[in-house]
């Protein structure tokens, strides 16, 4: 069994031969030496599939009789915690690619971590689990409900775990009330909407994306008028995953109307867990509002809320729980979200975020944002590297760098022949000025001759903002 849980052998990529544990793991005294390199000489990281690689590996040990005399272990672990945390501030440091807010003071929380909160199932149904947050949980809820104009008592939703909970949630109650409906949804989708399609076996459809990575309508109606007998559930993102493109809410409303799908015949889930906190702050955005037919909204709260731990909201129409349960009240509770125990820290975090930055405060840090993610546009451009920014979007697309090492020092997000920067507001000019300097340093050096050959990345990002040598 090597590899698996509850072996304590470390195992290396090639042969199966057990690894050592990197020197400074072993032997704490080595921690005090200052400026341990982090990232330089790991292994080369490959994805395998169907094999778990372990490159690294802080092996679990038996402790030893005399451990708790000696006081080694204790040393030990306190040797592995700092090391770790080091790397951490580290890693936080050099953050382009994943939507993550990493500016975030919640010293007040600390003293919350000894206890073990969990709102086990309904936020509105108390359990008699007594060690649970969720008065802060339904304040949450409410403030987003009233973002999305939802009325207090004709609205439910809960915390979840991720956005991809929010998805599976949002399309599981549109697949609950429209058993036989057909699953719509971009080809930029995040994949857990595809990945809700096959798990609740449903039948789905792509539908094309435009350059910028908003759903095509064109394609959608084509697609609605080929399945006419069969209600739609549709899937709209707040924001893409790679491009950053939102979907033109009113755009598919009006394609369905169109078509002839009236509102009892349609379910549409808004996949906000990029966006869904920055668009209401935008003013040419489509607004997300339950004024509009639509069923759920979802969004993440560790992106660009900047909350520590994965988490989300998920908000949608109390008349489609209260169908949904129904069919599960012999179970005895309201049971209408998809985990059973549930991090009950995560709607304090976010209770404590909202109370502090309020309205105007989130307001600010979007409009900072958009300002920080046109600078670093301009730049890539202005050193000759294809670049777009989507008008309502601080995600800025441009050429996959060559080197490996580079896309891991700035962890940057790959997909094909492109590559994504997210500006959060964590993300100042500075961090974007040695960003594009080492870019341009490091891309002299990918080029043979010190010759660079502008990569065409025109197929991705459309020939306005390709910078190859036939498009600039
Ligand atoms: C990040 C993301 C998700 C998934 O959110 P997690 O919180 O990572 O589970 C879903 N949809 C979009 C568009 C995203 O960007």
């Amino acid at each position: 069994m090597v590899g698996s849980v509850g072996s304590v052998t470390v195992v290396g990529e090639s042969n199966g031969k057990p690894e050592p544990l990197p020197e400074e793991l072993i032997n704490p005294e080595s921690l005090l030496a200052e400026d341990l390199p982090i990232e330089e000489e790991k292994p080369k990281r490959e994805i395998v599939l169907g094999r778990n690689v372990h490159t690294t590996c802080l092996e679990v040990t038996e402790p030893d009789a005399d451990d708790e005399v000696t006081g080694e272990r204790e040393a030990y672990m306190a040797g592995v915690l700092a090391r770790y945390r080091k790397s951490l501030a580290e890693r936080t440091k050099h953050h382009l690619g994943y939507p993550y807010n990493l500016d975030f003071d919640y010293g007040a929380l600390a003293q919350l971590q000894h206890f073990s909160i969990n709102n086990l199932g309904d936020p509105f149904i108390e359990s008699n689990y007594g060690v649970h947050s969720r008065q802060f949980e339904v304040g949450v809820l409410d403030w987003f409900a009233r973002l999305w104009e939802l009325e207090k008592n004709e609205y439910w939703g809960y915390i979840t775990n991720c956005g991809t909970e929010g998805n599976l949630h949002g399309i599981l109650v549109g697949r609950e009330v429209f058993p036989d409906g057909i699953l719509y949804a971009s080809r930029e989708s995040h994949y857990s909407v595809f990945k809700a399609a096959r798990m609740y076996r449903m039948e789905c459809i792509k539908v094309d994306t435009l350059m910028s990575g908003e759903i095509d309508c064109a394609d959608f109606r084509n697609k609605l008028l080929q399945n006419k007998e069969k209600p739609a559930i549709i899937n709209v993102n707040i924001g893409t995953t790679v491009k950053g493109a939102v979907d033109d809410l009113d755009l598919v409303i009006k394609t369905l109307e169109e078509t002839g799908f009236k509102h009892d015949r349609f379910y549409i889930h808004c996949d906000g867990a990029l966006f869904g906190l920055m668009m209401p702050f935008v003013k040419r955005a489509p607004k997300v509002s339950f004024k509009k037919p639509i069923g759920s909204v979802s969004v993440s709260g560790h992106k660009f809320v900047g909350c520590p731990m994965p988490c989300g909201v998920q908000i949608t129409r109390l008349e489609h729980i209260n169908a949904l349960s129904r069919n599960v009240e012999y179970l005895a509770s309201r049971d209408a979200t998809i985990m059973g125990s549930r991090n009950g820290h995560a709607p304090i975090f976010l209770w404590y975020t909202l109370n502090r930055k309020g309205y105007r405060g989130f307001q600010k840090e979007v409009q900072k944002c958009l300002r920080n993610a046109h600078y670093l546009k301009d730049r890539l451009r202005a050193a000759g590297i294809g670049a777009m920014l989507n008008e309502l979007s601080s995600t800025v697309v441009f050429e996959r760098p060559k080197d490996d090492d580079f896309v891991r020092r700035w962890q940057l997000a790959c997909e094909g022949n492109i590559a994504h920067a997210i500006v959060m507001p964590n993300i100042t000019i500075g961090k974007l000025d040695d960003f594009v300097d080492e870019l341009i340093l490091k891309r002299s050096g990918w080029f043979q001759d010190g010759k660079i050959l502008t990569p065409c990345i025109s197929a991705d990002i459309g020939v306005d903002n390709c910078a190859c040598k036939f498009h600039k």
